[in-house]
């Protein structure tokens, strides 16, 4: 998905220290509409002012459950990314992946489609017209200096719903409760789907050395003494060896499960970029406004405009801000 942002700002992004007594920080969801008259809305928890990434996880969009009737669905034209990685998750609904790698791709709940920008990449998303409910988040991943030039890539995989005591999972990155993804990451990291039966406990082991973080689709999710919220992210700073979720709601809650380790280095967000300064976004944004062959093609979207035009950068220029923690 694209930040549909008409006047995006430039986030710098780093690892934050926590809040609350219990240690859990509450990053509460702002809306975000898609763009259009009908348009759907998105919730976005990642980046915000107290806290940007979570491993090396940088950007949170739920939406959903929506009538596509009623918004129109989803239609992204071709747009460029880079530096970063998308994870595309539905919970219902079927999205129609085009990119200038040349992979043209159904996005199905429960599958994971992991993108890899690298150098760069351009692709579209389309809701199909059999869709009536749209359900599902778009996250993103930076990637570390040694791999954010990378070749582009697409990589599909359906994780093995695995039934326990009181909840399902679905490991789609990483592993968890003896669940391992076949797909590699560039950094440490942790995604997983699960949900809890009414009054259900998932009690994990997880890695100490991740921060983590909670993302509630669906019902109530306690961790430690702090209830999360339908689109809440909880967080949790790393040190911990295990978590405890508990659905303490009489309906199913399902949630998804982020952690990584912290992600060392400084990032600049704007727009769909992910760089270092502010002179590699002004970079990225002139060579899409150019149609450099960084991006590439896509070639089979038939929507309303050819391609997404990169919104103004702001005025004001990102001032250099001392890396700090604790
Ligand atoms: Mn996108």
């Amino acid at each position: 998905m694209s930040n549909v942002e008409s006047v995006p700002a430039e986030v710098r992004c780093r690892a934050g220290t926590p809040a609350g007594e219990d240690g859990v920080e509450v990053l509460t969801p702002r809306r975000v509409p898609l763009g259009g008259p009908r348009a759907m809305n998105v919730h976005r928890t990642l980046p915000q002012r107290r806290r940007s990434l979570i491993g090396a996880w940088c950007f949170a969009d739920h939406y959903g459950p929506d009538d596509v009737v009623r918004t129109g669905g989803m239609d992204v034209p071709p747009h460029p990314h880079t530096g970063l990685q998308t994870v595309s998750w539905l919970f219902a609904g079927e999205i129609e992946h085009r990119d200038s790698l040349g992979v043209h791709a159904r996005v199905r709940p429960g599958e994971l489609n992991l993108m890899t920008a690298g150098h760069g990449i351009a692709h579209s998303e389309v809701s199909l017209p059999s869709v009536t409910t749209l359900h599902g988040v778009q996250l993103w991943v930076a990637l570390p200096d040694a791999a954010r030039d990378a070749a582009r890539d697409f990589r599909h995989y359906v994780p093995d719903p695995v039934q326990a005591d009181g909840y399902l999972m679905r490991v789609f990155l990483g592993s968890l409760a003896g669940q391992a993804s076949p797909v590699a990451t560039f950094t440490p990291l942790l995604g997983a789907e699960l949900t809890l039966r009414p009054g259900g406990r998932a009690e994990l082991e997880v890695d100490p050395r991740f921060e983590h973080g909670i993302l509630v689709d669906t019902g109530t999710v306690c961790v430690r003494d702090t209830e999360l919220a339908h689109r809440d992210l909880g967080y949790l700073a790393a040190g911990a060896s295990t978590l405890v979720l508990h659905n303490t709601g009489d309906r199913p809650a399902r949630l998804l499960l982020l952690g990584g380790e912290p992600f060392a280095e400084e990032i600049v967000m704007w727009w769909n970029f992910v760089g270092r300064d502010h002179e590699e976004i002004v970079e990225f944004r002139q060579a899409w406004e150019e149609g450099s062959d960084r991006f590439g093609e896509v070639r089979g979207y038939a929507g309303r405009t050819s391609r997404l035009p990169a919104p103004v950068l702001p005025n004001a220029r990102l001032q250099p801000r001392r890396h700090s923690r604790g």
